[in-house]
């Protein structure tokens, strides 16, 4: 009789197979999207049907652009103290107004204070905090770098195009609020309107560059570019040989995606152009800005396919908000929302020095901290980078790429070797350190001493 050989199975060999159970869908929050006639919970938005909320030229006409205005459409949704809130916020902001029916809508007016779309637009008087004494306008020295208006040539190969100077809304925390929207009570703005002879000099400025081959045409931003001004950016841009790459960079995706979706012409024009630059072998692809996963939703999602199906690249750059995104949840579920959408997490921005904003702004460490627990839950190319855009000009750095990072006094230092000579201070805000940390930044003697100790320290590599 034939001995049996018993075959040996997985299972007798080696540590025991772990079966992942599956797990429930309903638990799968990323692909629950916002979907429906949502915008009819705002009375004065009852009666509006599909066919207008998906109408950008609707929602660009009825864009809230005055303060009294906005403050008239939240009669009845809200308190008469949180109105007066604003009001006291409007008057101390250094930004304009500008918020659209759909960022209204998505907007809980049940808990206004601590709603993540409310505090990156609206603000309000008693969250108001000072600023960091290091804090000024146009931390990152864009004009500083800028050899002609509208353009900042900070990188070697890579160029800023601030093609105008309007937006389809106007955040807060606008690190241009030196030039976007209109003057306010506490800011008198840089002129950067669209002008043919300006845009002739800054075509004629990178066409002399034989370096450059990377543009980002911004603002403003580009979404309130016409369709043929796209055009004749991005066609001229393509004709240049030395440029390889453009990047239309545009928040309107979350503010206000119905335009992707009911603006044939402006869609179409960036189709073209992305074309052309397929033809030419140079990649043209949208940079956009959602901070907070409540901003996508279901007419989200369509618009970004409809870029998807026409081969157009998106990719988001974040900015990390107290309140908004800073937390290991929201992080994570902004980042598997915009993959889920085809929108690749890029960047995820330590707030810059911007005035009038610190009650937005986080540490160093909450950054390097949700880091940590973004990467490995998704995969790898959807897995943002964080970075401090360093002060003073010196472009992005990692932000766990310190020199130096004192966590008591708040200061980090970085170097730029590729960017600029020198080291670069970040500061933490205020409201991050302990009471004593907080008094020696109100003396101007102690300042000295922390941040010439933080220098040493950063030359020494400690
Ligand atoms: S859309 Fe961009 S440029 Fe415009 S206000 Fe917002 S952050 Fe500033």
């Amino acid at each position: 009789m034939a001995s049996v050989t018993k075959l040996k199975t997985i299972e007798d060999s080696g540590p025991r197979r772990r079966e992942k159970p599956a797990v429930d869908p309903a638990t799968l929050e990323h692909k629950h999207l916002l979907d429906g006639d949502f915008w009819r919970r705002i009375p004065a938005y009852a009666d509006v049907t599909e066919e207008q909320f998906l109408d950008h030229k609707w929602q660009a006409k009825k864009s809230i652009t005055k303060p009294k205005k906005l403050l008239e459409s939240l009669e009845g949704l809200v308190s008469d103290s949180f109105i007066e809130d604003v009001s006291r916020g409007f008057r101390r902001s250094p930004m304009s107004v500008r918020v659209s029916p759909y960022l209204l809508s998505l907007i809980d007016w049940d808990d206004p204070y601590n709603d993540p779309l409310r505090i990156q637009f609206i603000p309000v008087g008693s969250r108001l905090l000072s600023n960091h004494p290091e804090v000024g306008l146009d931390s990152l020295h864009e004009q500083a770098d800028s050899p002609v208006p509208g353009l900042t040539h900070r990188y070697s190969d890579k160029a800023l195009f601030l093609a105008l100077d309007t937006c389809p809304v106007y955040c807060r925390f606008c690190t241009r609020s030196y030039a976007v929207g209109t003057d306010t009570e506490e800011v008198e703005k840089v002129q950067l309107k669209v002008n043919a002879q300006r845009w002739e000099a800054v075509f004629d400025y990178i066409r002399s560059r034989p370096e450059l081959e990377d543009i980002v045409i911004s603002g403003g931003d580009s979404y309130q570019l016409r369709a043929e001004q796209i055009r004749t950016i991005g066609m001229t841009l393509l004709e240049m040989d030395n440029v390889r790459r453009m990047r239309f960079a545009t928040k309107g995706p979350a503010v206000m995606p119905q335009k992707i979706l009911t603006d044939h012409a402006w869609a179409d024009a960036l189709t073209d152009v992305a074309q052309r630059g397929r033809k030419l072998h140079k990649e043209v692809v949208v940079h956009t800005h959602f901070n907070a996963p409540r901003e996508i939703t279901s007419i989200t999602r369509a618009a970004m396919d409809k870029l998807f199906e026409r081969g157009i690249t998106v990719r988001n750059q974040t900015v990390l908000q107290r309140g908004v995104n800073d937390s290991i949840d929201s992080m994570q579920l902004l980042v598997k929302r915009l993959a889920y959408c085809n929108v690749h997490p890029y960047y995820v921005y330590v707030h810059d020095l911007v005035q009038g904003v610190e009650d937005l702004r986080t540490s160093v460490d909450t950054a390097l901290t949700i880091e940590k627990h973004v990467r490995g839950y998704t995969a790898g190319f959807n897995t943002p980078t964080f970075v401090v855009d360093a002060p003073g000009g010196g472009g992005k750095r990692d932000a766990h790429s310190f020199e130096h990072y004192n966590r008591e006094t708040g200061i980090s230092v970085y170097t730029a070797p590729s960017v600029k000579d020198g080291f670069f201070f970040y500061y933490d805000p205020l409201h991050a350190l302990s009471d004593d940390a907080q008094a020696r930044w109100q003396d101007p003697a102690e300042r000295a001493k922390m941040k010439s100790a933080a220098l040493a320290a950063a030359k020494q590599g400690r």
